[in-house]
C-alpha cells in the first residue's frame, strides 16, 4: 500500500485573509461561478488563480458550446446523445439539468458579451461535432470561441466590485474545521509586499474549478497549468473523487513526432463535422462501416478505430484529410487551427494532416450533487475538475463548456442561498501532518507511465507496472530510494526536494495518477474512453456504476464501487430515440 501525503509540506502561513467564497481558477467555471455570485449578493468572493488570468484550457476551446438552440432541436434530443456518448453510466438527472438549463446559459453568455458567429439572419451560426445528431455546437471567432468565452467573462469579472482577484497565487491544501467543514484554504502567491508566499484565506464557501489533469500524461492537449491540482487536494481533504478511469483521449490531435512533449496541437472535431475525413497511410477511409456516424462517431470509438489501424498497418500516426475545404473555408471557419498547423510545417489546403489521439479531458474527479457540492460540506467543484456525473464514461464533444456554465451557475445560486450575508468565516481546526514532496525532476518518469501503460489502451499487465512505476515514485519521495540521481547516474543523495510551484505540482501529479491508476485497475470492463484489452466488453451487470476513490489516514488509496443503476436509460419526456 502506498502512501501519499495528507498535506503538502510548505511554510506556515505567514499572512492569513478572510472572505465569504474562494474560488479557484479562472476558466469558464471559476469566472461564472464569481460573476453570478456577484450578480445575486453582497457577498465578498475572493478569486485565485496560479498564473494569470488566462492560463487555463478554457481560452484553448476551439468547437464551441453544445445547447439545443437550432431550430427542429430540443434538450431530448441533446439528452439521447449524451446518455448515449456516456456509455450507461451518466448520471441522468445532471444531464438532465445540463441540456434543460443549456440554451438559456448560451443565451445569457451572448448578453453579457460573448460575440458567437451569426448567420445572415442575426440567428446563432451552429455547427455538429461527433456524437451529436444535430447542428448544436455555437461557436465564436470561426475556431477561437474559448478565447472569445474567457475574453467577455474576465471582461465582466474584473468590472465586478465584489471580486478580488488574485493572479500567480497557488492554491497548496483545504483548511477544515474540527467538524469537518471546509473553512478556506492555503496558497502560495508570488506577490509583493502584504500577500507574498504562503498564506491562508479563511472563508465560508470554497469552489475548486481548478480544470483538468492533462499534465499527467506525457503528451495532451491541456495547457501546463492543468495538474489536477483540485483533485489532488479535495483527495487530501478527505473528498470523494469519482470516475477517474474516464480520461478521453481526442483522436485527432497534430502528430509532431515520437519525441514531442507537453501541450500539443488540437484539430478540432468541428473540422471533420465540416467534412474532413480519416485516412489511413494507404488512403482508406477506415471510419466507413466502424459507425453510423462514420467520421462523427463519439471519440472513444474514433480513438479506439485509429489505434487499431495504427497497429494493423504498423504506423506511428494516421491522417486527416481535409483538403476540399480550399484556402478560404480554412481561413474564414478554422484560423486559428490553420496558423498552428502552417506554424508546424503542415499545410491543410494541400496536405493530409497527420494525427493521433492524445490525452484531451477527464470525464471524472470531485463528486458533486445537482447544486456542485462535493462530499465535504462548503467544498464545491465546478468545471473538469467535478464529476458531476452529465459525462459518463465518455463525454459528448462541446458539453464541457456548457458544463462549467450550468453548474457555475447552480453552484453560485446554492451559495447565495446558504450564506445569506456577508459573516466572519469559521476557524480552522489544527491541520494534519505534511508528507514528502516529489521532486519535479522525476515528472517525466510519471508521465511516461501513464503514457505508457494507462493511455487509450490498458490491461492487466501494463496497469500493474504503472502501479509499481508509481510506487517507486512514491518511495522517493518518501526519501526510500535515490531516482533523481539513478536516472543522472551516480551523483551525490539529492536533498529533499524544496517547497516550491513545480514540486507541488509534481506531488499533486503523483497522487491524481494513483488514484487513476487504481480505477483503471479495478475496473474489468470496455466502457467509453476505457478500454481494456483483457476485458474487451462491456459488462453492466458486474460494472454498471461507479468508482469512488477517497485517501485513507495514513494517505492510501482505496476504491468503493458504487452501484446506482436498476434500470433501463430513461428518455425525457418526449425524446425521440
Ligand atoms: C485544446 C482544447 C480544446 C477544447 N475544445 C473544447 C470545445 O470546443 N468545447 C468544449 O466544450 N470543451 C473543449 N475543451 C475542454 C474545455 O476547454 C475544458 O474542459 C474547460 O475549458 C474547462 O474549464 P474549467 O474552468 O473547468 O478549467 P480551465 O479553463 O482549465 O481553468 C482552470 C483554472 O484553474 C487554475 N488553477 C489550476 N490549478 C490551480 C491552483 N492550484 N491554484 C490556483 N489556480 C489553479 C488555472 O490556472 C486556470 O485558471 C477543450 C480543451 C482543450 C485543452
Amino acid at each position: 500500500m502506498i502512501s501519499l501525503p495528507r498535506r503538502l509540506a510548505a511554510p506556515e502561513p505567514g499572512w492569513t485573509t478572510e472572505t465569504d467564497v474562494v474560488i479557484v481558477g479562472s476558466g469558464i467555471a471559476g469566472l461564472t461561478t464569481a460573476l453570478h455570485i456577484a450578480r445575486h449578493s453582497q457577498l465578498r468572493i475572493t478569486l485565485v488563480t496560479k498564473d494569470i488570468l488566462a492560463a487555463g484550457s478554457t481560452p484553448w476551446a476551439q468547437g464551441g458550446i453544445a445547447a439545443a438552440l437550432g431550430a427542429g432541436d430540443s434538450p431530448e434530443e441533446h439528452f439521447t446523445d449524451t446518455i448515449v456518448a456516456g456509455a450507461g453510466v451518466c448520471d441522468e438527472a445532471a444531464v438532465r439539468v445540463l441540456v434543460r438549463e443549456g440554451p438559456a446559459a448560451v443565451r445569457e453568455l451572448a448578453q453579457i458579451g460573448a460575440r458567437f458567429d451569426r448567420a445572415g439572419d442575426g440567428s446563432l451560426s451552429l455547427t455538429r461535432e461527433g456524437g451529436h445528431h444535430r447542428d448544436r455546437i455555437a461557436h465564436a471567432g470561426g475556431d477561437a470561441t474559448g478565447a472569445e468565452v474567457e475574453r467577455a467573462l474576465v471582461t465582466r469579472v474584473l468590472d465586478a466590485t465584489d471580486v478580488e482577484v488574485i493572479e500567480h497565487a497557488l492554491v497548496l491544501d483545504l483548511l477544515t474545521t474540527p467538524a469537518g467543514e471546509v473553512a478556506g484554504l492555503t496558497l502560495h502567491v508570488m506577490g509583493e509586499g502584504a500577500r507574498d508566499g504562503v498564506g491562508a484565506v479563511h472563508a465560508r464557501a470554497v469552489v475548486l474549478a481548478t480544470g483538468g489533469i492533462g499534465q499527467v500524461y506525457a503528451s495532451s492537449t491541456n495547457p501546463s497549468v492543468s495538474t489536477g491540482d483540485g483533485v489532488a487536494a479535495a483527495l487530501r481533504a478527505g473528498a470523494v473523487v469519482r470516475d477517474l478511469e474516464f480520461v478521453q483521449f481526442h483522436p485527432t490531435v497534430t502528430w509532431l513526432g515520437a519525441r514531442s512533449r507537453g501541450q500539443q496541437p488540437l484539430v478540432s472535431e468541428a473540422v471533420r463535422g465540416e467534412g474532413a475525413f480519416l485516412v489511413d497511410d494507404s488512403g482508406t477511409r477506415f471510419m466507413q462501416g466502424v459507425h453510423e456516424l462514420a467520421d462523427l462517431a463519439p471519440r472513444d470509438v474514433v480513438a479506439k478505430a485509429i489505434v487499431r489501424r495504427m497497429r494493423e498497418r504498423d504506423e506511428e500516426n494516421m491522417w486527416l484529410d481535409a483538403r476540399a475545404f480550399g484556402e478560404e473555408k480554412w481561413r474564414v471557419r478554422f484560423p486559428t487551427i490553420l496558423a498552428s498547423l502552417r506554424g508546424h510545417g503542415i499545410d491543410p489546403v494541400r496536405e493530409l494532416i497527420p494525427v493521433v489521439p492524445a490525452c484531451h479531458f477527464a470525464s471524472g474527479g470531485v463528486r458533486t450533487d445537482l447544486s456542485g457540492e462535493t462530499s465535504l460540506p462548503g467544498l464545491f467543484a465546478c468545471g473538469e475538475t467535478a464529476c458531476t456525473g452529465v459525462h459518463g464514461a465518455n463525454r459528448l464533444a462541446s458539453n464541457s463548456l456548457l458544463e462549467g456554465l450550468v453548474f457555475g451557475h447552480r453552484i453560485a445560486d446554492a451559495i447565495v442561498r446558504r450564506l445569506g450575508d456577508p459573516q466572519a468565516p469559521p476557524v480552522p481546526g489544527a491541520p494534519v501532518a505534511t508528507g514528502p514532496l516529489l521532486d519535479d525532476a522525476l515528472r517525466p518518469r510519471l508521465q511516461q507511465l501513464m503514457s505508457e501503460h494507462v493511455g487509450v489502451l490498458r490491461e492487466a499487465k501494463g496497469l500493474a507496472a504503472a502501479a509499481e512505476g508509481l510506487a517507486d515514485l512514491v518511495a522517493a519521495a518518501d526519501g526510500q530510494a535515490d531516482l533523481v540521481a539513478a536516472a543522472d547516474g551516480p551523483s551525490a543523495p539529492s536533498a529533499a526536494p524544496a517547497p516550491a510551484t513545480e514540486n507541488w505540482e509534481a506531488t499533486n501529479l503523483l497522487t491524481v495518477a494513483s488514484a487513476l491508476v487504481l480505477a483503471a485497475q479495478r475496473r474489468e470492463e470496455t466502457r467509453g474512453s476505457h478500454w481494456r484489452e483483457d476485458f474487451p466488453d462491456r459488462d453492466d451487470n458486474a460494472w454498471r456504476g461507479h468508482l469512488n476513490i477517497t485517501l485513507d489516514e495514513s494517505g492510501s488509496p482505496l476504491s468503493t464501487f458504487e452501484r446506482d443503476f436498476s434500470g433501463p436509460i430513461t428518455p425525457l419526456k418526449g425524446g425521440k430515440r
